[in-house]
C-alpha cells in the first residue's frame, strides 16, 4: 500500500529529513494516494511527465526535477517547480535564470556533485563546482538560488563503497557552505539517498531523500533516469 509506505518513509526519515516522493513513470492514482497522507514534495525526471502532473494534481504540492534537464525544456517547468536537483553545468545555471526572470521567481537548484566510481552518472568535480562559485558570472544570476548540493552513490551492495561516496559528499556540502554561503542559510539541502541506500545516506548527513521503488513499487523501466 502506497499510503503504508510513505508513513513509513516518514518515519525512517524523522523530522529533519525531507522525503521527496519519487513518483516517475506512476499513475496520477499513485500520486493523489500519497498526497491523501499528507505527502506534498514529489520527484519526476521527465518535463513532460512533470507539466502534465502538475496542470492535474493539486496546486499545493512541491514538485522537483530530480532528472537530467536540457536547457531548451528549462521553460516548461520554470513556472511552478520547486527545486531542480541536478544541475550540472554554468550553461544550464544561465538557462534556468532566463526563464525563472522571464516568470518573475527565484528558482531553486542544487548542484549534482559525481561521487559514483561508475561512468555513467552525470554530476560536476569538487573543482568544478568551485570554479563555478568563484567564478564571476554566478553572481549575474539573481534570479536562481545554490540551496544545496546532490548526489548518487555507486549503485553497489558494497555498504563501504557507497557509505564513503555519501561521506566525500557530506564534507564537499560543508566546505562549500563555509567557502561560499557561511551567512546564507538558504544553502541547506543535501540530497542524497534513494531506495535501497537513503538509511545510509542519512547516516552520512542526509537531509533529503529521493525514494521512489520502495513507495510506489517497482517501475517497468528500473534503470532509466
Ligand atoms: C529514479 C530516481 C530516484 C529514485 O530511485 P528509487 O531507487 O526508485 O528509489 C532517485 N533519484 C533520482 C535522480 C532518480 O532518477
Amino acid at each position: 500500500m502506497i499510503s503504508d509506505n510513505i508513513k513509513k518513509h516518514k518515519e525512517n526519515c524523522g523530522q529533519e529529513v525531507k522525503l521527496v516522493a519519487v513518483s516517475k513513470t506512476k499513475p496520477e492514482e499513485d500520486l493523489i494516494e500519497a498526497y491523501n497522507v499528507g505527502q506534498r514534495d514529489f520527484g519526476e525526471n521527465k518535463v513532460q511527465d512533470l507539466t502534465r502532473k502538475y496542470e492535474n494534481l493539486p496546486k499545493d504540492i512541491n514538485w522537483h526535477f530530480i532528472g537530467h534537464l536540457q536547457t531548451n525544456k528549462t521553460k516548461y517547468i520554470a513556472p511552478f517547480v520547486h527545486l531542480i536537483h541536478a544541475v550540472d553545468s554554468l550553461k544550464l545555471l544561465k538557462a534556468i535564470n532566463k526563464e525563472a526572470l522571464k516568470n518573475n521567481r527565484v528558482i531553486n537548484v542544487l548542484l549534482q556533485i559525481y561521487i559514483a566510481t561508475e561512468t555513467t552518472k552525470f554530476g560536476l568535480s569538487p573543482q568544478e563546482v568551485t570554479e563555478i562559485l568563484a567564478g564571476s558570472e554566478i553572481k549575474a544570476l539573481k534570479n536562481i538560488k545554490i540551496a544545496g548540493l546532490m548526489g548518487m552513490a555507486t549503485n553497489s551492495n558494497n555498504q563501504d563503497i557507497v557509505r564513503n561516496e555519501f561521506r566525500t559528499l557530506k564534507t564537499l556540502f560543508e566546505s562549500v557552505k563555509t567557502e561560499f554561503f557561511i551567512n546564507d542559510e538558504s544553502f541547506m539541502h543535501l540530497s542524497m539517498g534513494m531506495s535501497h541506500d537513503y538509511k545510509l545516506a542519512i547516516e552520512e548527513g542526509s537531509n533529503m531523500v529521493r525514494i521512489g521503488s520502495s513507495i510506489f513499487g517497482a517501475r517497468d523501466y528500473p534503470n532509466k533516469h
